[in-house]
């Protein structure tokens, strides 16, 4: 079986009829990533041994007639900020350059669980900030579609994974926007689960109130697949919430004639690109024919998304990173001669310039003095954001919108210029402050042949009607 725009049922049934085996599946993965991966970059470190030992033991099920596992063999890339037992996990960092998890991250034991096979971790921009995947302390990753072109980041190797043939799925993190975007620049589905649908025990943590695990695939239906497979309520992330888990994949069947769906305004403004607007538009007239009703809806906060983001996300981020201080598992900056020159130097060296930039600013907006000014503020325009969305909810099932203002831009483009790189995420932040869950699936190509995402944003712990909705328009498209 060639790796080439396979899905989860067809992977499953061929393992299960024993057309193809799982072994031979990974083998076949990891020639194409040998074969493709040195020019994109997406893979930081692959895990063989463990890969073929899940493939053996699925092949073993399938060989003795048993019925087999919703992800028998399929092959996944995680991304690397999930911890992986005994495998690097690296987060992109030199900092964690070394670091080896002494457990998983529950997403990825639900995975593997439900008989993936991981065949390695992802690249992405360190401690996933950034949105082209630039900011990883490794290598950058460049889009299948366009080398010379970033893949989006957070997750870019995920993304790059799913497109290029690398990985049937992948798991990525939003935190901001990193699952969506990627998806959307590199031609691929990417959902953001509702903020506590999916556990985050063993997800480095970036952002904790804004940070989300979801898939990255080639079918809304394999979306659906892997959300019910890493869904539910987890002991250990005590964020996560006892709220019953739907069958996604039962739920795409039902007709999406008759739902609401909302168009905001503040979502096509200026800077959206007139090629975006073209295919995003022709797209919602698409969901239209299928049934759908479309409303008017405002979301007035819209603008201050971005400021409101870049102060939660970095003060919580500030936080969550003091404890990367060389003295337990980060790195240690060699022939220190005291302890307070330890824990600089340490931070100094293993931290790269995004890092230390979101360290600074998120600092400041939480000292003394600043705190009222700054982060408090923020938190009350996220309340204010989160009650826009609510209020048109009331009227609405769900709203479309574009995922991002342009195409995958090239690589170089914008990482001089934090402020424009930031501004970029002016369509994926919303959805993390609210905590509302969203999807990114593709609806068409520039001219230059890059992939547009249109998005789907949907009320809290309600992916099914996006999933609902993205299906049908992937199937009519
Ligand atoms: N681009 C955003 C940032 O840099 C989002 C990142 C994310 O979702 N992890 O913060």
């Amino acid at each position: 079986m060639i790796p080439d725009s396979l899905t989860i049922d067809s992977v499953r049934s061929s393992i299960q009829e024993r057309t193809t085996t799982a072994l031979a599946l990974a083998e076949a993965h990891y020639a194409r990533i040998q074969k493709e991966d040195g020019e994109i970059g997406a893979y930081l470190t692959l895990c063989k041994e463990r890969a073929l030992e899940q493939a053996d033991r699925i092949d073993r099920m399938a060989a003795e007639g048993k019925p087999l596992p919703p992800l028998a063999g399929v092959p996944v890339a995680i991304k690397d900020v999930m911890s992986t037992c005994g495998v690097r996990t690296t987060a992109g960092s030199k900092s964690l350059a070394h670091y080896i998890p002494p457990y998983d991250c529950t997403a990825v034991a639900h995975m593997e669980a439900a008989g993936a096979v991981v065949l390695g971790k992802t690249n992405c921009d360190e401690f996933a900030m950034g949105s082209s995947n630039e900011n990883s302390a490794f290598k950058p990753v460049r889009n299948p579609r366009d080398l010379s072109r970033v893949p989006g980041g957070s997750s870019g190797g995920s993304a790059a994974a799913v497109a290029a043939d690398m990985a049937v799925v992948a798991l990525g993190s939003d935190t901001g926007g990193s699952i969506r975007q990627p998806a959307s620049f590199c031609g691929v589905v990417g959902l953001m689960p509702t903020y506590g649908r999916v556990s985050r025990y063993g997800l480095i943590a970036f952002a904790s109130s804004l940070d989300h695990i979801g898939p990255l695939t080639r079918t809304v239906k394999d979306a659906a697949i892997v959300l019910r497979t890493i869904a539910g309520r987890d002991p250990v992330d005590s964020t996560s919430a006892d709220v019953p888990v739907p069958d996604y994949v039962a739920e795409l069947k039902k007709p999406i004639r008759g739902l609401k769906l909302g168009i905001a305004k503040e979502y096509f403004s200026d800077g959206l690109d007139d090629e975006v607007r073209h295919s995003v538009e022709s797209a919602i007239d698409k969901v239209k024919s299928l049934g759908c009703e479309l409303a008017p809806v405002s979301l007035p906060h819209t603008p201050y998304s971005i400021p409101t983001y870049y102060l939660i996300a970095t003060a919580e981020a500030s936080s969550n990173l003091a404890r990367y201080d060389g003295v337990r598992y980060s790195y240690r900056a060699p022939g220190v001669k005291s302890l307070s020159e330890m824990y600089r130097r340490s931070r100094d060296e293993g931290f790269g310039a995004e890092v230390k930039r979101r360290i600074m600013l998120g600092t400041y907006a939480l000292s003394a003095g600043y705190y009222d000014a700054y982060y408090l503020k923020a938190q009350k325009v996220r309340t204010l954001l989160t009650r826009d969305f609510e209020e048109a909810f009331r009227k609405v099932d769900a709203i479309v919108t574009p995922t991002s203002p342009t195409a995958a831009f090239r690589l170089g483009e914008k990482s001089n210029d934090p402020l424009a790189m930031y501004l970029a995420d002016i369509y994926t932040v919303t959805a993390d402050l609210a905590g509302i869950p969203g999807i990114s699936i593709p609806c068409g190509e520039t001219k230059e042949k890059l992939p547009i995402g249109l998005q789907i944003l949907g009320k809290h712990f309600d992916e099914s009607t996006i999933l609902r909705v993205a299906n049908a328009y992937e199937k009519a498209a």
